[in-house]
């Protein structure tokens, strides 16, 4: 994959995120490693959804220098640049603050396996990360060992993060994410949920 397209399918991502509601505002980020380059292609900082062009995407080092782009990345890059120096394999991330799964993190309350779907897109169960500040690099690197063997995860009192070899497998992850955390409360209010 070369740059223009990684760029294309972050900013087509991006529109997705915020058409389906997993991130409000300008909040949420959405990035691609491309480990051949050693390049990350990640969604700005401060530019609405609605109006973003593949222009806008910014590329940057792993170390945050902006190697192409003329707006800043998204503030939250040190995890997305930690994460991708842990896991170190070509992948990508989708970050929200998808409604639903942000109030189990709130709550600090992870989602237990309730639905079938759950185990094929994201491995089982979905834990809480501790917290840790919004874009500091020590939330990438007590984050990425909760992407090893699961696809997404819980950020404590902040949002959802989601990984994928590619970033539309990642985005899925995302979506059933919020899915699954939308029928486990809904479960709740009903009765006791059963686990799988
Ligand atoms: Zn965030």
């Amino acid at each position: 994959m070369n740059i223009l397209e990684a760029k294309k399918e972050v900013l087509d991502v991006a529109k997705k995120a915020h058409q389906e509601k997993l991130v409000a505002g300008t909040s949420g980020n959405v990035s691609i490693y491309l480990k051949s380059k050693d390049l990350v292609v990640i969604t700005p900082s401060s530019i609405p959804y609605a109006s973003m062009k593949d222009s806008d995407i910014s590329v940057i080092t792993l170390d945050g220098k902006v190697v192409d782009g003329k707006h800043s990345p998204s503030s939250e890059w040190p995890m997305h640049t930690e994460i991708y120096r842990k896991l170190e394999k070509e992948c990508a991330l989708v970050h929200t603050h998808s409604p639903y799964a942000t109030s189990f993190a709130v709550c600090n309350e992870g989602i237990p396996e309730i639905l079938i779907e759950m185990k094929p897109f994201i491995g089982g169960d979905i834990k809480v990360v501790p917290f840790a500040p919004a874009g500091s690099q020590e939330l990438g690197e007590i984050t990425a060992p909760f992407l090893i063997d699961r696809n997404a995860c819980l950020l404590a009192n902040h949002g959802t993060l989601s990984v994928g070899d590619n970033l539309e497998k990642a985005f899925f992850s995302s979506i059933y994410l919020e899915d699954a955390a939308k029928i486990y409360h809904l479960a709740k209010s009903v009765g006791n949920p059963r686990i799988i």
